[in-house]
Parts: C-alpha cells; sequence; structure tokens
C-alpha cells in the first residue's frame, strides 16, 4: 500500500517548494502520534503541542503535509450546506446542530489566520446555489424556508440577477447565502504547516502500513520504520477505512477537479467581469465552480467510488474533458484549452453526512468524515480531539457532541453496491448540471 497522488493541483502549485523534508528512516518512540497532516492532523498537533510543551509528539503524513485533501479542495469555508427543507421540528433542529458546528469551524479558522497573520486570499463573499433547471426551485425555496427560520441571510435569484452577478446565463434560479467565505485552500493548509510548534515531530512520505494495540502502547509499522506511541490520533480522512477506522461507519469518494489559466482581459470582459464568486450544486453530482480573486476558473463536477490511492494521468485526463465541458457550458466564448491543471482527491463520507469525532479504544483517537465541508470542520475537530484527548473539556466539545452520529453501513459487497446505485441515480438527476 503506497499513496501516489498526481502533482497536478493549481492551489498547491501556487506555493512556494518546500525543503527539509524528513521522512521516517529508523524507529521512533514518542507520546503522541498522529496519522495524517491535512487540516485534522495539523490542528490536532497544534493544540497538542500548546497543552503538553514537554510530551513528545510525531506527526506523519503518507505525501507531502497538507497536499491531500486539504490542499486540493474548493476553497469554500461554509456556514450552511444544502439540503430540501425539513417537515419536522427535530429535522431542523439537527440541521442547526449541524450549522453550529460550521458556525464553530469558521471561528477557528479566523482566530487562526489572525493568530498567525495568514494571507489566504480570504473573502466573505457568501455563496450561491445555483441551478439551470426551473424544476429545481422548489428544492430552493424549502431550503429558503429552512434559512429563514434559522435567521441565516439569503435570497433567491432568477436567471437575469444571476447572469449579472456570476456573468453567465446557464443558471435558471439560485439562492445566494450571505455567509460562508472563499478562501486559497493551499496557503491556509501551508499556513498550518509552517505554524507546527517545535515539539511536534514532522514526517512525510511515510505511509502508515498497519498498526497494533499491545498492553501498554500502540505499534505502529512504516517502510522504514516503527514507531511505538502511547496514545494515537487517527486524522487519515478518506482513508480512515483503510486503517481500519470506523470501517461501517465511512467510506471514501474520489472527486477531480480542473483550475484554467488566468483569463485575459478580453475573456474577463466578455464574462461580464464579476467579483470573485463561487457556486455550488443544487444537486449532488452537479458542478462546483468558482472565479478565483486573480480571474481563473475553477471547477469540480465528478465524484466516484474507486480506489482512493491514485488516479493515472489518463484517467485524470478523462475527467479534464468532463471539467471542460462543464466549463464551456457555462462560457461558450472561451477557448478550448483553457484549463491548465486538473488533480483529484479524496473526500470521507458517512451514510448521513454526519462527521466521526471520537474516542475509539483506549489511547486511540479519530475525527473525521467531513463530507466535503472540511475546512472549518476538520480544523475544529482536529483542536478539540486534541483537548478530548487530553482530558480536557470545551464548550466546543459539547456542540460536537450533540450532532447527530454516523449511521451503520452493510458490508461489502452490498456497501459499493448501494454507492454506485447512488451515485448513478444522482448523476442521472443532475446530468444538466455538471
Ligand atoms: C476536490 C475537492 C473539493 C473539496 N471542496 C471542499 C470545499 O470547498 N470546502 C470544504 O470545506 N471541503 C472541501 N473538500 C473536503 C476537504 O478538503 C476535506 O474535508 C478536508 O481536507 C479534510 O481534512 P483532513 O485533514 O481531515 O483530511 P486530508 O486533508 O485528506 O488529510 C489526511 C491526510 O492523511 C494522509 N494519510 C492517509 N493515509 C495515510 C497513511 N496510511 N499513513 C500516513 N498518512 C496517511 C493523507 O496523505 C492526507 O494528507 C473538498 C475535497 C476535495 C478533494
Amino acid at each position: 500500500m503506497n499513496l501516489t497522488n498526481d502533482t497536478h493541483c493549481a492551489w498547491i502549485n501556487d506555493l512556494y517548494t518546500r525543503s527539509n523534508i524528513k521522512s521516517l528512516l529508523s524507529n521512533e518512540e514518542c507520546d503522541w502520534l498522529i496519522i495524517g497532516a491535512g487540516y485534522t492532523g495539523l490542528s490536532a498537533a497544534r493544540k497538542l503541542a500548546q497543552i503538553n510543551s514537554n510530551l513528545k509528539i510525531i506527526l506523519v503524513d503518507a505525501q507531502l503535509a497538507g497536499e491531500g485533501a486539504s490542499g486540493r479542495n474548493s476553497g469554500y469555508l461554509v456556514d450552511t450546506t444544502l439540503n430540501d427543507g425539513f417537515t419536522s421540528n427535530k429535522e431542523l433542529q439537527n440541521y442547526k446542530k449541524k450549522a453550529d458546528i460550521y458556525s464553530l469551524g469558521i471561528n477557528v479558522v479566523k482566530k487562526f489566520i489572525k493568530e498567525h497573520q495568514v494571507d489566504c486570499d480570504w473573502n466573505e463573499s457568501g455563496k450561491y446555489f445555483a441551478s439551470s433547471k426551473i424544476e429545481d426551485k422548489k428544492i430552493l425555496e424549502n431550503f429558503s424556508n429552512t434559512l429563514s427560520k434559522l435567521g441565516f441571510e439569503h435570497s433567491l435569484l432568477g436567471n437575469k440577477k444571476l447572469f449579472e452577478k456570476l456573468g453567465t446565463s446557464f443558471y435558471n434560479i439560485g439562492l445566494y447565502t450571505k455567509g460562508g467565505i472563499l478562501l486559497h485552500p493551499g496557503k491556509l493548509v501551508r499556513a498550518m504547516v509552517d505554524a507546527l510548534p517545535s515539539n511536534v515531530f514532522l514526517y512525510e512520505n511515510s505511509c502508515l502500513l498497519n498498526w497494533s494495540k499491545n498492553k501498554d502502547f500502540i505499534s505502529c509499522n512504516f517502510k522504514n520504520g516503527t514507531i511505538k506511541t502511547k496514545n494515537i490520533i487517527f486524522a487519515t480522512n478518506g482513508f480512515l477505512k483503510s486503517l481500519g477506522i470506523k470501517s461501517n461507519y465511512n467510506f471514501p469518494i474520489t472527486l477531480t477537479a480542473s483550475m484554467t489559466r488566468r483569463l485575459s482581459d478580453e475573456e474577463f470582459k466578455s464574462i461580464g467581469e464579476p467579483k470573485e464568486w463561487g457556486v455550488l450544486p443544487v444537486r449532488p453530482m452537479g458542478a462546483t465552480i468558482r472565479i478565483t480573486k486573480d480571474r481563473r476558473i475553477l471547477i469540480r463536477n465528478t465524484a466516484e467510488l474507486r480506489n482512493p490511492f491514485s488516479m493515472d494521468k489518463y484517467k485524470l485526463n478523462q475527467r479534464s474533458k468532463i471539467h471542460l465541458q462543464g466549463i464551456k457550458k457555462r462560457f461558450p466564448n472561451l477557448p478550448d484549452d483553457i484549463i491548465e491543471n486538473s488533480w483529484s482527491g479524496i473526500v470521507c463520507r458517512s451514510g448521513n453526512s454526519s462527521q466521526i469525532f471520537e474516542k475509539i479504544d483506549k489511547n486511540i483517537y479519530a475525527a473525521g468524515c467531513y463530507n466535503g465541508s472540511g475546512i472549518g470542520v476538520g480544523t475544529l475537530f482536529g483542536e478539540q480531539i486534541a483537548l478530548m484527548a487530553s482530558n480536557q473539556h470545551s464548550e466546543e466539545i459539547s456542540v460536537i457532541d450533540e450532532r447527530k452520529k454516523p449511521n451503520w453501513l452493510p458490508p461489502q459487497p452490498f456497501l459499493n453496491i448501494g454507492i454506485y446505485t447512488r451515485l448513478a441515480y444522482e448523476r442521472i438527476k443532475a446530468r444538466s448540471e455538471t
């Protein structure tokens, strides 16, 4: 087992190349071991090191720190996610609990960037949920109802207004929510790597192959060494299942995305010189599309069940063609060779869109499964799992504990059959929206 990722992510390519990268080449012992250096693992390591300045903390990642999904996502720090509207107060309360977690997630990222003076292209622009299908109006009206009940500022928009704001006449119905931030995910996660305290030892390109629990310690095997630790936090999100963590409650999904080159002055004028914006789909398998502040277009319109450990160049090129079709649907005047970068990334899903945050055994903790909204929640869960693992309590932990827990998933092959069927159904529903 080895995790090989493509090196084509536009966000990561925007960053300076890091030096001084260490891999695990010998046997080590530590008080705390954290597996996975994305938002979750980096935040857990940062917090643990603050609380326990005299303990030895090791953080490992199978690739370069921050270069998994955390550096490869679409950069929406969300306050709300779309639902179909609710028929009962209980469901509304559950939605509120979710939104409370998102709100804490936004606060914790805000605090981090303030404390560390991080420039991550933070833009409190809000976001749009939009569709070309008039029939989707009902979904957005129901959603609007939910948002009104919970006091979220928002507005419903038709084709003309959407054209003015977005520079495309593709969308016929949309809902704008004022909350929510657009940011550069690579810059944010790189800042978290740079902010690691000195008592955190970081080993990269070091994949955990297997692990076992003994009486007083946990033994973790890597290609070139073993780490014996007293405590462990699993923060591998889309790879939790491959390490046997909460296997019946989560599964990985592979997403792919592309980014165009910067639009020329003429091209930018041709789409109405819009301000930076982000659109999320009304149907789950529709496209997420964004115009960045430096006039690039990002699109993500595939989601599939496959081996999460790698995607070869041929497969990525095939996805890139689907991305181009999505861009051309919305901006037919842009040229065919406009995509500069395409990449894949792994997210973690549960059956009911709920997250994992728990002690799974004595001295063993896990946090993850953010279902596509892990920027804020991952940062929050990382910090809070570190507190929980240090036997501390916080108001945030109480809010997190209130959430609905992930539900049990059937074993293979039934799970994969179920996921394939669901994805195929959603794909048909969103055919016009990719
Ligand atoms: C294309 C795409 C678009 C997305 N868009 C958004 C968005 O707009 N907004 C949003 O909030 N979220 C979005 N997400 C989801 C978000 O990126 C994730 O929820 C978030 O990055 C999870 O952070 P994490 O630290 O838990 O996991 P990751 O960032 O996945 O980090 C886990 C780390 O574990 C490492 N690892 C795995 N297995 C092992 C092993 N065996 N040994 C050692 N290390 C291992 C991996 O290399 C990886 O670096 C998107 C994701 C993708 C892929």
